[in-house]
């Protein structure tokens, strides 16, 4: 780049004397009670001058005068004293009066006496750092210009030694001040309020970084701006219409050194992080050479601190932030939701949405995939965000919003469009996934006061929505608190039921659909407590799964099936296979496979004519151990079916991998088969891939005789259903 005209470059040039643009007088006092002395001082100093600096003299007759004028006068750079004065020794008792009295270190003394024999002690001289003691007799003109010269020159090395130390504690402090800034954007801030004071100039400039990591984009962009320039902050510096102080940051960049014109300057710093920092500053008057030291210094300075805050940002995101989406994670939603209830008494709500079944997509389709669907999800659910609208990642498929409160409709109305986001299925990679979200929210102050509390309660609505009516969303309400009540009083009766007989099972036929024979029976739990009451498989089997009392039930359904199978076989009728439900927690036992073999070898039952109902979610899991689980329970006999199939995601390759004997399609796609052509379609997929493979296909839920008509048309081998028989007791099983 070409220099341009006004660019002093000051930059390379070697360090020269201080130059002091005001060209002010030098000021100097002469105290001494002698008109006569006072006359022939001027006269003497008339042509006097110190680099191109003319003297201004003040006359003082009294040392009580000269005290007095030493307040009042600014700068004094020299005093000529006389020692004897009103008293023998006033002059040389003002020495520490100026001294220690007016903290006045710079000032230069020549004491200067009439009688020659007259001497201050040395130590006194060297105590009050006087300059040099002369009889009047000996100050020759001569010797009072070299006197004098001294004297200046040792007064300006004090003033430029004490500017420096002034600069020097103002950049300690302005960086330890600076240091507390933990975002880029403050520290800029900062900085930049901190030179203009160094500078002792008012605050305009820009802080500008061109960055590579610093603010992910390669673009040069203003952290900081103050003065005419304020309303640039945060924008990229293309944007700034004056052009010179473009040019001028540019051209610091490219130069990769700090520059000094006449009426501005621009600081380069570049950081150990390989960003660079331009710092433009509105001078006005030229930069003298102690300010320009002192911005070197200061630049060292906050190069580290820009480095420091850069890294505390970094490590903050980490906390912050969630990698993968770039939102905030947990942390910083409960902060937000903390700082909302500080802030202000506004209702707000806040949401939680959880994706159904992602582990499928995970197992199913490998984690990049799942990932790639979690970043896609979550600009879907920002779209759905307005300006003062908070979203972030709570880890996992978790979702979490801050959305204001207006009125119960409005958040209806929001909670729908959220799903309504979701109709359509996210496509990633030419992989359609239907995605469906189960959301629970809670009003701030209704719901609870502090994050902890809303966060919890809209959690607790979640799982209700999990339970109840996943896909949609629930609001939270205290009956739920008090469901979590009775939830945890079921798993402590819970304990007790399988002793307490309170345990039983019913069955529900399995139809063969081509020649319309039972084939088998599913065994399903059920309890009545102690006062007699009911309780219902889908109540119950969550919260034992939950307390893992499931693996104890589940062992003694097992074994009361077989022996009623059995029994069953004993009779005159053949044997029928008997279907029992293994929950995923109980598959996850280690000694699982060993106790279902103990159970078969006491009970007896042929073990062909046991199958073990598996849902979709257990297969999709942790393919390695699953495969020699499987293998384990097929070279023992056993049979396999997959239960509510079609709800996951597990690809027709990999069922093909697995030791399966039955698909069981969820009655999910039958409730509407014979009147939604999607679900009729995926019906006919499933029994189509699954003959495809060599496996039975038996149809949950069929209900009518429609249902059973559109099954038989697309082959499907067995149903099951109130159609044919809801879950009955054995006794009523011999009778079907
Ligand atoms: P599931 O394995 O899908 O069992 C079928 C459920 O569908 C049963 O509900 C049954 O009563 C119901 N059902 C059967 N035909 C129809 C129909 O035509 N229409 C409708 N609407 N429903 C029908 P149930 O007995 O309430 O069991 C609910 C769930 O509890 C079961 O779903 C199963 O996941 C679980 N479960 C039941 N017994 C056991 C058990 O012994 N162990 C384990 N681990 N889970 C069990
Ligand atoms: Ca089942
Ligand atoms: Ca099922």
């Amino acid at each position: 780049m070409t220099t341009k005209d006004d660019l002093l470059v000051f930059v390379d040039e070697p360090d020269t004397e201080i130059v002091d643009t005001q060209q002010s007088p030098w000021k100097i006092m002469v105290v001494d009670d002698e008109e006569q002395m006072h006359q022939a001082t001027r006269f003497a100093l008339t042509d006097f001058s110190f680099n191109d600096r003319p003297l201004e003299i003040i006359s003082a007759y009294t040392a009580h005068e000269a005290q007095k004028l030493l307040t009042i006068e600014e700068d004094i750079a020299c005093i000529f004293l006389d020692v004897v004065m009103e008293s023998e020794d006033a002059g040389l008792k003002l020495v520490p009066i100026i001294r220690d009295e007016m903290n006045n270190s710079a000032v230069r003394i020549i004491l200067r006496t009439g009688q020659p024999g007259y001497a201050p002690e040395v130590e006194v001289i060297q105590r009050y750092d006087i300059n040099d003691y002369k009889a009047k007799s000996e100050l020759t003109q001569t010797r009072l210009f070299t006197a004098l010269t001294s004297a200046l020159r040792s007064y300006q090395q004090i003033c430029t030694i004490e500017a420096g130390r002034k600069g020097l504690e103002m950049i300690v402090e302005s960086s330890s001040n600076l240091f507390a800034f933990r975002a880029i954007k403050q520290f800029a801030t900062g900085v930049l309020t901190q030179i203009c004071s160094l500078l002792e100039i008012k605050s305009e400039g820009v802080v500008c970084a061109h960055t590579n990591t610093l603010l992910h984009k390669s673009d040069m962009s203003i952290l900081a701006a103050a003065g005419q320039y304020a309303d640039f902050v945060g924008r990229p510096l293309m944007t700034m219409s004056n052009l010179h102080l473009r040019e001028d940051i540019e051209h610091a960049l490219a130069e990769k050194k700090s520059l000094f014109y006449e009426d501005r300057t621009v600081l380069y710093l570049s950081l150990p992080s390989r960003d660079e920092i331009a710092i433009h500053i509105t001078t006005y008057s030229p930069l003298a050479d102690l300010d320009r030291q002192l911005l070197e210094v200061f630049c060292v300075n906050i190069a580290i601190g820009f480095d420091n805050a850069q890294m505390f940002q970094q490590v903050e995101s980490l906390a912050f932030h969630d990698q993968l989406t770039n939102l905030p994670n947990r942390v910083s939603f409960l902060r937000r939701i903390d700082d909302k209830l500080k802030n202000s008494d506004q209702k707000f709500m806040v949401i939680i949405a959880d994706i159904d079944n992602f582990q499928a997509v995970n197992d199913g389709l490998g984690g990049d995939i799942g990932n790639a669907a979690l970043k896609t999800i979550g600009r879907m659910l920002n779209s759905c965000c307005t300006n003062n609208e908070i979203l972030a990642r709570l880890g996992g498929d978790l979702f979490g919003l801050i959305v204001p409160y207006r009125s119960d409709s409005q958040i209806d109305q929001t909670l729908n469009n959220i799903l309504q986001k979701f109709i359509e299925p996210v496509v990633i990679e030419q992989n359609h996934i239907p995605v469906s979200l189960s959301i629970g929210a809670s009003v701030a102050y209704d719901n609870g006061d502090n994050s902890e509390l809303l966060f919890r309660n809209a959690g607790i609505a979640l799982k209700n929505t999990k339970q109840r009516n996943r896909g949609s969303y629930t609001r939270f309400n205290e009956e739920m608190t008090r469901d979590l009540r009775t939830r945890l009083d079921t798993i402590k009766e819970l304990r007790t039921a399988i002793d307490n007989n309170e345990l039983y099972l019913l069955f529900q036929p399995q139809i063969n659909l081509h020649n319309g024979n039972l084939e088998g029976v599913e065994a399903l739990l059920r309890w009545r407590n102690a006062e007699g009451i009911e309780n219902y498989p889908n109540d119950f089997i969550p919260a034992a799964e939950d307390s893992g009392m499931i693996v104890p039930i589940g062992l003694w359904v097992l074994e009361q099936a077989c022996k009623q199978q059995v029994l069953w076989s004993q009779g005159s009728r053949g044997p029928i296979r008997m279907a029992v439900n293994v929950s995923m927690r109980q598959f996850k036992e280690p000694d699982f496979i060993e106790s279902v073999i103990t159970i078969v070898n006491k009970t007896g039952i042929s073990p062909s004519c046991l199958e073990l109902e598996l849902t979709e979610t257990i297969i999709m899991s942790d393919s390695r151990v699953l495969t020699a689980k499987l293998n384990q329970l097929r070279s023992a006999g056993i049979q396999i079916a997959i239960d509510d199939f079609g709800t996951g995601y597990s690809s027709l390759s990999y069922l093909q991998s697995l030791p399966i004997d039955r698909l069981k399609i969820d009655r999910a796609f039958i409730e509407h088969i014979d009147s939604r052509s999607e679900d009729a379609s995926i019906a006919a997929m499933i029994v189509a891939m699954g003959h495809e493979l060599k496996l039975n296909v038996l149809a949950e839920g069929v209900e009518t005789d429609k249902h059973e008509t559109v099954l038989k048309k697309l082959g499907c081998d067995q149903a099951q259903g109130f159609f044919y028989a809801r879950p009955i007791a054995a006794e009523k099983i011999e009778e079907f």
